[in-house]
């Protein structure tokens, strides 16, 4: 046992997995900030203003928008224990791990789990999901944005209207796509979404940006039965954002700044020009990782921007010893495959700050060195 331990000393690592992403300077620099009270006027300014930004961010009007306490996993469990009820026919979109965890969560609240399962790598074909929906009329169809275990990009303009008509709501998981592609929650009907604060709003994880329209909350508000969580209990937690301002529990106070200052630097780059950076260092990884053999293992007319899905090239033996050169020669962190890819592709993140023309360049030449 050693006597003492010395303060942490940490490499710096360039962040091209599935998440955590490259954190922007003054985003650690906010962190570091005095923490207050978390009922101190100048802390309610700080969640006003998250708050606001978030629904810049998420292009909503919803009222009931806020960063929950916990990773893009606990915003998840939040929309899923306050939306369902039990015996509720819910209806989850499964193409990889994420959607698989959305069906396990519908039904630990209670849901009555209908799974809709394409292969991974694969989007739903929007059509085939509303006619499912009219189908099953579901009380919840939840399907996810961006997958982060395949890189697939799910078409979501179209689902809406088909959900509303039998009193359904929509739900999404923006976790990956948020502050990295167009979440347009009002403009597509979106009912309920949640996210995180390690994808490509480029924060260090910790808090869930979730977002409710009037129709979900109603449903919320009308429930014959408790949330399970008492946690993450939307009405409870919904005062404390807004409203009364009743303590529930005590929010991050330092994570919320950081958050705060990560939105900002978003809206201050602009949205629209934020998903061109993102689309632009995309493409260039791409024709650079094409030219040197790799394959792509998603459907090339669905690719994320942020998130490559590859195959592990044939000259590789050991996937996983190669991953290690990359961390430590060259301080490159870069994913291994989930679920039914793991040891058969790598996911290669550009999210956030990280989705930068000299960051490929550094993936590339990383690679260049372990080929
Ligand atoms: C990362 C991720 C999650 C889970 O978020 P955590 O912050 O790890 O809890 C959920 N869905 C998708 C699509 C993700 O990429």
């Amino acid at each position: 046992m050693p006597a003492s331990f010395p303060p942490l000393n940490l490499p710096t690592r360039l962040l091209h997995g599935p998440g955590p992403s490259p954190v922007a300077p003054s985003v650690l620099e906010a962190l570091s900030k005095p923490c207050i009270g978390h009922m101190d006027p100048e802390f309610m300014r700080v969640m006003n203003e998250v708050r606001e930004m978030l629904q810049a961010v998420f292009r909503t009007e919803n009222e009931m928008t806020l960063a929950c306490s916990g990773t893009g996993s606990a915003g998840a469990e939040m929309l899923m224990d306050n939306l369902v009820e039990p015996g509720d026919r819910c209806l989850i979109g499964v193409n990889g791990v994420f959607g698989g965890r959305l069906a396990d969560k519908a039904g630990r609240a209670g849901g009555e789990v209908e799974t809709m399962e394409i292969d991974w790598g694969l989007a739903f074909d929007q059509d085939t999901l509303i006619a499912r929906v009219e189908e099953l009329k579901p009380k919840l169809l939840a399907v996810v944005h961006a997958e982060t275990s395949t890189g697939v990009h799910q078409p979501f303009d179209r689902l809406a209207d088909a959900v509303h008509k039998h009193g359904g709501l929509l739900v999404m998981d923006c976790v990956t796509s948020f502050a990295g592609l167009p979440v347009e929650i009002d403009k597509w009907g979106v009912d309920a979404a949640y996210s995180g604060t390690q994808k490509c709003l480029s924060c260090p994880p910790g808090l869930a940006p979730v977002t409710l329209s009037e129709r979900a909350m109603h449903k919320v508000n009308g429930r014959g039965s408790k949330v399970n969580s008492w946690y993450l209990d939307l009405t409870l937690v919904g005062n404390y954002w807004s409203g009364s301002r009743a303590y529930h529990h005590t929010a991050p106070v330092n994570m919320n700044y950081a958050l705060h200052e990560a939105l900002r630097l978003a809206l201050e780059e602009g949205l629209d020009e934020r998903f061109a950076r993102h689309e632009s260092a995309h493409q260039q990884l791409k024709a650079g990782l094409l030219q040197r053999g790799f394959e792509y293992a998603s459907d090339p007319d669905h690719s994320l921007p942020m998130l490559n899905l590859v195959k592990v090239p044939d000259t590789i033996a050991d996937e996983a010893a190669a991953r290690k050169r990359l961390l430590n020669e060259h301080n490159l962190e870069i994913g291994g495959g989930l679920g039914a890819l793991a040891g058969k592709c790598w996911r290669i993140g550009l999210m956030g700050h990280g989705a930068r023309s000299e960051n490929v360049d550094a993936i590339l030449a990383a690679l260049d060195s372990i080929g």
